[in-house]
C-alpha cells in the first residue's frame, strides 16, 4: 500500500489550500457521514517518483465555536492511527495558538515523524515569521504559501524522506 502523510491543523491555516495543491484533481475519496461530519478527504500523489496517499483531516469539524479543540483533537488522533507521516500545519500570520500547542503535544507523544509546516509565508520579507514556531519542538519549520504556491515542494521533500 502506499504510504499516507496525514495534514492536522486548527481550522483556517490552510490544510484544504495545500492539500488541493499538492493532489491537483487526483481526489479518491470523499466520506460524509451524518451527524459528526468526518469527511476525510484522500488523494493521491507523488514527489521523485515516490507514490503516497495524503489525507485533509480537516473535513473533522463538530458544529459549534467550543468544539473547536475537540475537533482539532479528533483530527489528531486520526493522523495519528492512520498516517506514517504528519504534516502540522501552523499559520504564520497568527502565531502559536493554545490549540496549537495541545495538537504539539498530541503529536509529540505519539512518537510520529512529523514536519512543521507555517503557512501564509507569502512573501521572502515575511521568512523571518517562521522562527517563532521553533518552540513547537518539530525542528526546522517548513514555510509555505498555499495561496502563492511557494515550498510546496519543500514541504513534500522533508515528508517523503520521513517516508
Ligand atoms: P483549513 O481550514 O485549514 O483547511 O484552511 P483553508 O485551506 O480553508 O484556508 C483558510 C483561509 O486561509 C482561506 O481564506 C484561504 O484562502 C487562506 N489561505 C490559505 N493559504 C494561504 C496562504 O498561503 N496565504 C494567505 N494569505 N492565505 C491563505
Ligand atoms: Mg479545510
Amino acid at each position: 500500500a502506499r504510504p499516507v502523510i496525514a495534514i492536522v491543523g486548527r481550522p483556517n491555516v490552510g490544510k484544504s489550500t495545500i492539500f488541493n495543491r499538492i493532489i491537483g484533481d487526483r481526489l479518491a475519496i470523499v466520506e460524509d457521514k451524518p451527524g459528526v461530519t468526518r469527511d476525510r478527504l484522500y488523494g493521491t500523489a507523488e514527489w521523485n517518483g515516490k507514490p503516497f496517499s495524503i489525507i485533509d483531516t480537516g473535513g473533522i469539524e463538530i458544529d459549534g465555536d467550543d468544539e473547536i479543540m475537540r475537533s482539532v483533537k479528533m483530527q489528531a488522533e486520526l493522523a495519528i492511527a492512520e498516517a506514517d507521516v504528519i504534516v502540522f500545519m501552523v499559520d504564520a500570520k497568527v502565531g502559536i495558538t493554545h490549540a496549537d500547542e495541545e495538537v504539539a503535544q498530541m503529536l509529540y507523544r505519539s512518537k510520529k515523524p512529523v514536519v512543521l509546516a507555517v503557512n501564509k509565508v507569502d512573501n521572502e520579507n515575511r521568512q523571518e515569521e517562521v522562527y517563532e514556531f521553533y518552540s513547537l519542538g518539530f525542528g526546522d519549520p517548513i514555510a509555505i504559501s498555499g495561496a502563492h504556491g511557494l515550498g510546496i515542494g519543500d514541504l513534500l521533500e522533508a515528508a517523503s524522506m520521513l517516508l
